[in-house]
Order: structure tokens, then C-alpha cells, then sequence
């Protein structure tokens, strides 16, 4: 028991160190850290008013991506996210060029091992299993390492009896992994399945871009699926199914709206109702609840 603790504790001290590294970096592109610009409309704002407006535009009303971390704490009781299978590494290195180089810049421009954060956390005191995609790490894209740790969250939900939600953001499967990135996407489905067969409630959420083999597998398997404002989610890109089925497609194809109207979406979330609408979610279903 003494050693599952200390464990726990050692995880918690190592995301806090992460978030410590994380936030001591600029967030925005502008080289004032006090001011935030939009890339959208170009309007400038404090930095504190985009941060209490949930990096929403107050201008243009464009949602800007959020980081795992920033999501975190708009999401989680305070300090009460507690990260999961930090640890879990690639078997063998890759052979693609430059891709080991590319990786290990990554970890350290974003202070994350991989595309993928996972953890438990109280929402509103219910206690949930996160995976929480990052798009800055290579477009949230799927190897070995985001399939391999996002399949043991899944499976952890599934022991521990808890409500699982995943946010994806994803360009898709990792091309540079080849067939190792395709195999996660049946991996995480059975795992699903099994957790499914508990009867637990899984919450999927959905931001921009979730496409390709991630919006081919554990994304759209939510008993609930959910979905921020204008993103752009689907499998193949809009060109090329236009000029496979030679048919002009809809200007709204493949965004959340458009989804959302043909009935894949169970409903578009504004962000700032993103924690109390989960809330009220895992409320409903209790299963968290201790
Ligand atoms: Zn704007």
C-alpha cells in the first residue's frame, strides 16, 4: 500500500515539475508575454482576459487550441489530476529519417513524452480516467507510444470501474510508424469494447482537428459523443472524396456543425460550459462517484 502511495506521489511531484517547465514558457507568438494575439482576426488582448475567456476570441469568436495542461485546469479540481503511464516508451527505434530527431525536440519544445497526456482527476469531486490529446506534438498524431497509452488508460477505467473521457485532437495515424500506428487503432477499439461490456460510461470529446485513424477508431466510440465549436473532424480530406464521388460536397462538410446536424454529434459544447456540462454528465451516471 506504502509503495502504491509513494508511487502516486512521485507521479503527482512529476507532473508538477512538468507544468512548472511549461508554464515558465511563453504561450503566445507575440514576444510581451501580458499580451495574447489571435491568429485569426489579428486582435490583441491581455493576456489574462483570453485566459479567463478560455482562449476563445473575444473579437472573432474563433476557439483556439488549448495544451493538455491548460485544458487540465480548466477541466480538473485543483491538484487533483494525477498522471498516468508517463513512462511508456517505443519498443524499438524508428528507421524514418530525422524521426527520432524530430521526436526528441518535441519533448522538449513541449515538455511532453508523447501526443497524448493520460490521468485520473475529480471533475466537480467525480473521479474520471483523462486522455488528453496535444496537438502541438507532431498534430496529435497516433504511434506507438499515444495507441500504447491510451489503450492502458482504457483498460485502468475499466479495473478501477471509473468513466473514461478522451479528448482527441488528431491529424490521425503516424505515417512515420507505419503499420505499428495502424494497430492502435483495433488496440484501443477492443480495449473500448471491453470497458464498454462493464457498463461504464465513456465521454467523447472531440476538438480541431480530429480526423484519420483516430476519428476512425476510439473517437467516434463514445456512448456520449461531444465536440468543441468549428472544428473539422472527419476521415479522409474534403478533396478527396469530391473527387472520388464527383459530387460538389457542402461548404459546412465535415465540421462539428454539420456533424452535429446529421445526428454523429450528440451535442456542441461552447468551452466555458466544457467542466459543468461534464459535470452534470458524470452526475447523471454516478459510476465515479465514491
Ligand atoms: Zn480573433
Amino acid at each position: 500500500m506504502n509503495s502504491i502511495f509513494k508511487e502516486r506521489k512521485d507521479r503527482l511531484q512529476v507532473f508538477k515539475e512538468y507544468r512548472e517547465r511549461l508554464t515558465s514558457k511563453p504561450k503566445n507568438r507575440i514576444e510581451n508575454p501580458s499580451t495574447w494575439q489571435c491568429n485569426k482576426c489579428q486582435s490583441e488582448f491581455p493576456y489574462q482576459e483570453i485566459e479567463k475567456n478560455f482562449f476563445v476570441c473575444p473579437h472573432c469568436q474563433h476557439v483556439h487550441a488549448l495544451t493538455a495542461i491548460q485544458r487540465i485546469d480548466y477541466l480538473c479540481d485543483k491538484d487533483s489530476f494525477i498522471e498516468t503511464f508517463h513512462s511508456v516508451r517505443r519498443l524499438k527505434k524508428s528507421e524514418f529519417p530525422g524521426y527520432e530527431i524530430k521526436i526528441k525536440k518535441l519533448q522538449e519544445t513541449t515538455q511532453l513524452s508523447e501526443a497524448v497526456l493520460t490521468g485520473v482527476a475529480r471533475i466537480g469531486s467525480y473521479r474520471a480516467a483523462l486522455c488528453i490529446m496535444d496537438n502541438r506534438f507532431m498534430m496529435g498524431s497516433m504511434g506507438e507510444v499515444v495507441g500504447e497509452k491510451i489503450t492502458r488508460q482504457i483498460e485502468y477505467a475499466t479495473r478501477k470501474k471509473l468513466p473514461l473521457i478522451i479528448f482527441s485532437c488528431s491529424g490521425g495515424a503516424r505515417m512515420q510508424e507505419g503499420i505499428l500506428s495502424l494497430v492502435q487503432m483495433a488496440k484501443t477499439s477492443a480495449a473500448l469494447a471491453k470497458h464498454d461490456e462493464e457498463g461504464l460510461l465513456y465521454i467523447s470529446y472531440l476538438t480541431h482537428p480530429t480526423t484519420g485513424g483516430v476519428s476512425a477508431s476510439f473517437a467516434m466510440l463514445g456512448d456520449i459523443q461531444l465536440s468543441e465549436p468549428q472544428c473539422l473532424i472527419g476521415f479522409a480530406g474534403k478533396r478527396v472524396i469530391q473527387s472520388t464521388v464527383n459530387e460538389k460536397l457542402p461548404d459546412d462538410f465535415q465540421t462539428a456543425e454539420f456533424l452535429e446536424k446529421k445526428g454523429f454529434l450528440d451535442q456542441i459544447v461552447e468551452r466555458e460550459n466544457m467542466r459543468s456540462t461534464l459535470i452534470q454528465l458524470l452526475k447523471i451516471h454516478e459510476r465515479g462517484k465514491k
